[in-house]
């Protein structure tokens, strides 16, 4: 066997075929992989002409060549073979190298066969065993600002269907949800035994995680995984790893976007921690964000038409919204429904209402609202034609992202106010565009270049993190590749944006933007309504600018969840159909919440949060509460913020891992108090300790 260690990690390959045969985590003593024959390597999909599911496995090649080196080992495979298609004239390299104290897979693809190589498994884990131990194993990536979570043992969706596969099969299908969009996975147990697995390259590429229980379920009322190693004749085994849609075309080189493993022991914010030390090299926040959105401040979100015309309010009424907004000391409006037909409808067209008002009048009501102190930022969308245009074909199916067969895909649209509508009936259909396509981007920038000339603030790009439900686009008329990634010119579109801006002041937001994009966006837009969110971006950007919205009555919960959070607020009374006035409770509230943590931004704001690392608090029965994350200041001093969501109050112990707490202040507080031993805290109220 070959082998490799990290700090975390030892791994072993069999020589004679390349497979990952041995997987350890030194940190838990866990063999991840420990059953030699059912190591893999990788596995290739090699689409033939009548026999399209075609695959080449590498453990199943003639011997491949194996160069070693302390820190790295490498294999060729010069020439392939598939299950049905023979020999074929691709050459394949793997190679796995200790870098960053990962054990990083990479791989090189040089195709002078006439096949496409369509899909790759690589790095591909035949067997990952639970540890022995645990009572639960479970799968989770990032997806809309949080994390999502599979159930590998006891139990194990099948997330495709059963008709589709032979095994149960997990595959986030949401493509805003795969990497490198979302970077990373975790495998992790009930203990805190995990392994983490990365991209290890800042670069956007179609790929997507993928896990199978073999040989399936014991028994299927409850999707349970077999208990034991094997049933029947069966091993019992789990397959995980990342599958890549390059569509190498013949005649062509690629190099496999290069994933990363390192082992971990600690909940999933060590696990991220794996994650974060790469991006720290790889991203950086713009330094262009507008003076007034750097500080803690609050925003109303405000919709004033929808397809089936609600025209709520003319331009001329816009600025009453900004006296109430004056009224409750918020800073910013985000504007939705302006634009000609209301919200999703018209993409990607950007021109005003005439059952609204002009331009000018628009214009005016911008500017005026600027005059009281708060800013208009305007809604855009970019990603959707709308289908209902009476232009669409002619203009737009040109230039829309297109399928394999040449057809557009379509996203189902979204739904408003009316029965017909909410039922489905009359939906506005949107069709994902190209942004690969020259030409869309200039229809774009023309878009953009409206908003602009409004005088608006800002934009705020809903919908900006994605492009499903597609992953590539095949139209090659378009000027690009065959199977070229959606999302491969995010950047440079927003990129367009900044020379038409050309060093105006101007708040770029996107909606729940992914890693990447926080390095282009000074703001993120986000809904974070789930008492168990795992702060995901927040984690990964620790003074990224996320916004989450607020629409309960008495909201209490939802702003010490903001605090606690590092989020900015968004008052969206009547599901952003309201005023702020709407909802006094939940604003006063919020008030107080954005004062404390203005006066302790040294802590709360300009701090770094950890979440629930650096700290921990513990219940008066010995139990630890979750709902606390960890500041650390710039003078290296511990804060926390420790909510109680519940409806009695509640009396707990913080404990820093650095320090011991001095001193705490309840949102309602107007000063700090000392800390005794511990503290109560009303319901639905938060504490801020330090
Ligand atoms: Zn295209």
């Amino acid at each position: 066997m070959i082998k490799l260690e990290s700090n975390s990690l030892a791994v072993g390959f069999d020589e004679n075929n390349g497979s990952l045969v041995h997987l350890y985590s030194k940190l838990s003593s866990w063999p991840i992989i420990d059953r030699e024959k059912l190591g893999l390597s990788w596995r290739l999909m090699l689409p033939l002409e009548g026999r399209r599911n075609n695959n080449a496995w590498g453990h199943l090649q003639k011997k491949p060549v194996c160069i070693q080196t302390d820190k790295c080992v490498s294999f060729t495979w010069d020439g392939v073979v598939s299950e049905f298609g023979g020999e074929h004239n691709i050459c394949i390299t793997t190679v796995c190298e200790i870098k960053n104290d990962q054990a990083v897979f990479s791989m090189k693809i040089a195709n002078n066969d006439l096949v496409y190589v369509e899909n790759v498994y690589y790095p591909y884990f035949g067997d990952v065993r639970r540890p022995k131990e645990c009572k639960s194993l479970s799968l989770m990536h990032g997806g809309y600002s949080d994390m999502i979570e599979y159930s590998l043992y006891p139990t194990f969706p099948n997330t495709r269907g059963y008709f589709g596969d032979d095994f149960p099969t997990i595959l986030p299908i949401f493509t805003h949800n795969t990497p490198p969009v979302y970077p990373f996975a975790l495998i992790s147990d009930d203990q805190g035994n995990g392994f983490y697995m990365g991209i290890a390259e800042r670069r956007i590429e179609a790929a997507t995680w993928m896990a199978e229980l073999h040989p399936g379920y014991s028994e299927s009322i409850t999707s349970r995984v077999p208990d034991t190693d094997t049933i029947g004749k069966w091993d019992v085994f789990t397959r995980f790893g990342p599958v890549h849609f390059p569509f190498v075309a013949p005649g062509t080189i690629f190099d496999l976007l290069p994933f990363g493993v390192e082992a971990y022991k600690g909940n999933w914010n060590k696990g991220l921690a794996c994650y974060t030390k790469l991006s720290k090299s790889w991203n950086k926040l713009p330094n262009d964000i507008p003076q007034w959105a750097r500080d803690p401040h609050a925003w109303l979100q405000i919709h004033i038409n929808a397809p089936d015309d609600e025209l709520r309010m003319r331009y001329t009424d816009l600025p009453k919204v900004g006296e109430d907004c004056v009224k409750h000391g918020i800073k910013a409006i985000q504007l939705v429904g302006w634009n000609n037909g209301g919200q999703d409808r018209g993409n990607p067209y950007h021109d005003t209402d005439p059952r609204l008002g002009t331009f000018d009048e628009l214009k005016e009501a911008i500017a005026n609202i600027h005059a009281m102190g708060v800013k208009v930022v305007l809604f855009t969308k970019f990603v959707w034609a709308d289908r209902s245009l009476e232009n669409f074909e002619k203009d737009f199916e040109p230039l829309a992202i297109k399928d394999p067969y040449g057809d557009y895909y379509v996203h189902p649209g979204y739904q408003y106010h009316t029965a017909s509508q909410l039922m489905d009936i009359n939906t506005r259909r949107l069709i994902p565009m190209c942004f690969a396509t020259r030409e869309y981007i200039e229809v774009c920038k023309e878009e953009f270049r409206k908003v602009v000339d409004l005088g608006a603030a800002g934009m705020l790009y809903d919908e900006c993190l994605h492009h499903s439900p597609t992953l590539c686009c095949f139209d090659i008329s378009h000027g690009h590749r065959y199977g070229v990634p959606s999302y491969s010119n995010d950047e440079v579109l927003i990129a367009e944006f900044r020379k038409i801006l050309n060093g105006k002041e101007f708040l770029m937001g996107g909606e729940a933007v992914y890693d990447f994009q926080h390095d282009y966006y000074h703001v993120s837009y986000t809904r974070t309504w789930k008492p168990d969110h795992k702060p995901t971006s927040r984690l990964m950007r620790p003074h990224g600018t996320i916004i989450s919205a607020i629409v309960g009555f008495k909201d209490r919960n939802m702003i010490n969840h903001c605090l606690m959070n590092r989020y900015l607020i968004s008052y969206e009374p009547f599901n952003f159909k309201g005023m702020p006035s709407d909802y006094p409770e939940t604003t006063a509230y919020g008030a107080k919440m954005d004062a404390l943590r203005t006066e302790m931004r040294e802590y709360f704001w300009d701090g770094e949060f950890c979440d629930k690392l650096c700290g921990k608090v513990i219940h008066a029965d010995g139990k630890e509460l979750d709902s606390y994350s960890v500041f650390i200041s710039k003078g290296g001093n511990t804060g926390m913020v420790i909510c109680n969501y519940e409806d009695e109050p509640v009396t707990v112990t913080p404990i820093f891992d650095e320090g011991t707490p001095k001193q705490y202040r309840l949102v309602e507080d107007k000063e700090l108090k000392a800390f005794g031993k511990t503290l109560t805290i009303a319901p639905q109220s938060a504490a801020v300790v330090i």
